[in-house]
């Protein structure tokens, strides 16, 4: 007969012993990985720029983050930043969830717009915020596009937008539909300038923020393994006779198909629009 606890599951036990270690960890202190699973230090992830160190699996950035890695320290000023979306068509709980929103990241919106300096070059700036009802577009998301673009006319600026939406915000109805047209129209002016215009799609980047301005940029940049598309996957699938294939909407297939410009992690971001920005200004 075997001897007591040959049979015992004890890699299990020791999972849950480490688990309850874990749990009994003051709040913030670890980070899960929800690509590969690993457990992070949260300051070492910070430092990291929010990039996982064993996978490389690029975690959300609010937009004031984003903001702090990538202009010129102390350059960021935010232009309209009192425009606040009213409940346009009464629609129920709307004002709840932009409190909601407003508590979670801690902005009027889910756009943030101002002007900045990156590697030394003045530049337009726009930045989403997934965390404001998942970076949908409504009525001052798209005011704020169209405002940046004017003030890139005016100023002779390149323009930077980088983007996270789950698409137009459905309490605001044709109103937030209304939005892709209105940011097309301004980035199509702004386009006949031939100022810069450069879009960064991070995850998620779709619906109608992909069918309008983000896509219609001079230079399209994506974050590793960012979700950039139309409709999601499910409905794609549905939707189309022949199955999509696997992965057609992350930001590597996209590339290689000639969607996006390049991939480029996160660390290499700032340098890179630095060139980039160098080019544009000897033409
Ligand atoms: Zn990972």
């Amino acid at each position: 007969m075997a001897p007591d606890g040959w049979f015992r599951r004890k890699g299990n036990a020791a999972g849950k012993a480490a688990r309850k270690h874990l749990d009994a960890l003051p709040d913030g202190l670890w980070t899960k990985c929800p690509k590969c699973g690993e457990i992070l230090f949260s300051k070492e992830l910070e430092k990291n720029l929010k990039v996982c160190s064993k996978c490389s699996y690029h975690f959300k950035l609010g937009a004031v983050e984003r903001l702090a890695i990538m202009v010129d320290e102390g350059s960021f000023v935010e232009t309209d930043a009192g425009l606040v979306t009213i409940n346009h068509l009464s629609f129920p709980d709307y004002e709840s969830k932009l409190a909601k929103g407003c508590a979670n990241s801690g902005l009027n919106d889910g756009m943030v717009s101002g002007t900045a300096s990156i590697g030394g070059h003045s530049v337009v700036i726009c930045v989403a915020d997934f965390g404001f009802m998942g970076g949908s577009m409504g009525s001052v998301y798209g005011e704020k596009i169209s405002r940046a673009f004017e003030r890139g006319i005016e100023t002779g600026s390149p323009v930077i937008i980088v983007n996270t939406s789950g698409g137009a915000r459905m309490q605001e109805g044709l109103v937030s539909l209304m939005q892709m047209a209105k940011t097309s129209a301004a980035a199509a002016k702004f386009g006949r300038t031939g100022l810069m215009y450069i879009s960064i799609l991070t995850d998620p980047t779709m619906a109608g923020v992909h069918a309008s301005f983000a896509m219609l940029a001079d230079i399209i940049i994506a974050e590793p393994g960012a979700l950039i598309g139309f409709a999601g996957q499910r409905v794609a699938a549905q939707a189309q006779v022949i199955k999509p294939p696997q992965g057609f909407q992350l930001a590597e297939f996209q590339l290689e198909h000639g969607m996006v410009d390049m991939v480029l992690p996160r660390r290499d971001m700032k340098d890179t629009l630095a060139k980039i920005l160098a080019m544009g200004a000897r033409r």
